[in-house]
């Protein structure tokens, strides 16, 4: 087991694990949203490369434990043609992560499988990309924020804009949350954006994250060192 590139095979979506020999498949679906083909894939890897069973991730991944290194290439190329995509680790942009919304909830107010699948294609902001540290996105239905848009990178939850005459639905943003150790809360901007309006803006954070956060950074401590002003401004929300 010398000379492998474990970096690589983590951002494949091989994790190691504790155990000598043995990786983790980590899968994930846009919108968190398998299909019976999908499962039913994942079920036969479990059964022909793993120990028989899956684990569910916090982020909506679905996980197989106990792939033997020797069997990845195989198990990449049975994952391909099924059509299901690999999760990732290190530094790099998790799977974004959001609930049903206004696609079955009945406390949902906006449409959050659309906006997650226009976060991956029309941005390209998308689970894998390289990035300084880890870096999350939640999107939540509405503000019971049930995928607790608070301690993510950028979380975004569904939103009535009472000032607004019509009560339009918009969305709130939390930036600079994160979990972990040190867990942080986002700050909560004040504003109910639009959809256009949230999706410039999830641009912008993530260019000026990648462009200005030193490795290993998060951008909570980004915007911590740098004091939250110069932080709005560099992302386009106060004046320069
Ligand atoms: S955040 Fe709101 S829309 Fe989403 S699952 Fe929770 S209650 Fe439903």
């Amino acid at each position: 087991m010398e000379n492998i590139d474990y970096d690589a095979l983590k951002k494949r979506g091989f994790l190691r694990q504790k155990q000598e020999g043995f990786f983790v498949l980590r899968t994930r679906m846009s919108e968190g949203v398998y299909k019976k083909e999908h499962l039913e894939k994942i079920s036969e890897i479990a059964q022909k490369f793993g120990r028989g069973f899956a684990h569910i991730t916090v982020r909506q991944g679905i996980e197989v434990p106990f792939i033997k290194f020797e069997d990845i290439p195989q198990v990449e190329a049975e994952l391909k043609l099924a059509g299901i995509e690999a999760g990732t680790s290190g530094p790099r942009l998790r799977a974004t992560t959001c609930c049903p919304g206004n696609n079955w909830c009945k406390q949902g107010l906006i449409d959050t499988f659309s906006l997650a699948e226009r976060i991956e294609k029309e941005l390209g902001i998308k689970c894998g990309l390289d990035l300084p540290h880890k870096f999350k996105i939640a999107v939540s239905g509405c503000p019971n924020a049930c995928t607790r848009p608070q301690w993510s990178e950028i979380g975004i939850h569904g939103q009535i804009d009472t000032d607004s005459p019509d009560r339009r639905i918009g969305y709130a943003v939390y930036l600079g949350g994160c979990g972990g150790r040190d867990p942080k809360s986002g700050f909560k901007l004040d504003k109910i954006f639009t959809d256009e309006e949230v999706l410039a803006l999830l641009k912008r954070v993530v260019d000026y994250y990648k462009d200005k956060a030193r490795p290993r950074q998060r951008l909570g401590l980004l915007i911590e060192e740098g004091g939250k002003d110069k932080f709005l401004r560099g992302i386009g929300l106060a004046p320069g």
